[in-house]
């Protein structure tokens, strides 16, 4: 089990694009590393395997989509989730970056919160230990195989929504998340939902873990958001 922050290889040529990316990952609690074309992506994928890439299909000496081709022939790159960035938006282009092994697609013009959710949500369906972790935090324990929540090694009973925003919490104890950050993260790029409704959910959490008068484990950042915190 690990807590450490994903990291994210970002293979892009563009200045401009590389800023907007690694600054929107980097916010939403990614470690970035950039590759400017697939030797450098290579080379830091053999240095240090990223837990995901985000790859341009358009990048100079050789495309994203042949780079995508080789890391899926090899077999210690084999399961190394990929995201796939282009401008090419034809469906004939979708399904030839999907058959060439990436595991989803982002056409540009893209936003940024639309892009940092698809990176989420293709970590939930890929990292390895996904389904057989567990993770601890003071006197919590979340069991992702049987999909139970305990304190204090009491069952907790919670709704699927609460359960992912508690998972959230899990994987980044101590950090604060905004509200805008738990809806892409927990609801998805593609939800519109208020974020008030991300305070419903708390309430409905904290009341859960809380039962029985036991020290509140959420604690709310005024005008920032909530973070997971021991010393609430
Ligand atoms: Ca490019």
């Amino acid at each position: 089990m690990s807590l450490a922050k994903p990291k994210i290889l970002v293979v892009e040529d563009e200045a401009a694009l590389v800023e907007l990316l690694t600054y929107n990952l980097e916010r939403a609690g990614f470690d970035t590393r950039v590759a400017r074309d697939g030797e450098e992506a290579e080379l830091a994928i053999a240095e240090d395997k990223p837990d995901l890439v985000v790859l341009d299909w358009m990048l100079p000496y050789v495309s994203g989509i042949e780079i995508c081709r080789r890391l899926r022939r090899r077999p210690t790159t084999r399961d190394l989730p990929i995201i796939l960035l282009t401008a090419r938006s034809e469906e004939a282009d979708r399904v030839r970056g999907l058959e060439a092994g990436a595991d989803d697609y982002v056409v540009k013009p893209f936003s940024p919160r639309e892009l940092v959710a698809r990176v989420g949500a293709v970590l939930r369906r890929t990292r390895p230990g996904g389904d057989n972790e567990l993770l601890n935090y003071a006197d919590l324990q979340m069991d992702m195989a049987a999909h139970r929540v305990t304190r204090d090694g009491r069952p907790v009973a919670l709704g699927p929504t609460e359960y992912r925003l508690l998972h959230q919490f899990l994987s980044h104890p101590g950090r604060v998340f905004s509200r805008e950050q738990l809806l892409n993260a927990v609801w998805g790029y593609d939800a519109v939902i208020e974020p008030r409704t991300v305070d419903v959910h708390i309430r409905r959490l904290r009341k859960a873990l809380n039962d029985g008068d036991r020290p509140d484990l959420i604690r709310t950042v005024r005008s920032a958001g909530y973070a997971l915190d021991a010393a609430a």
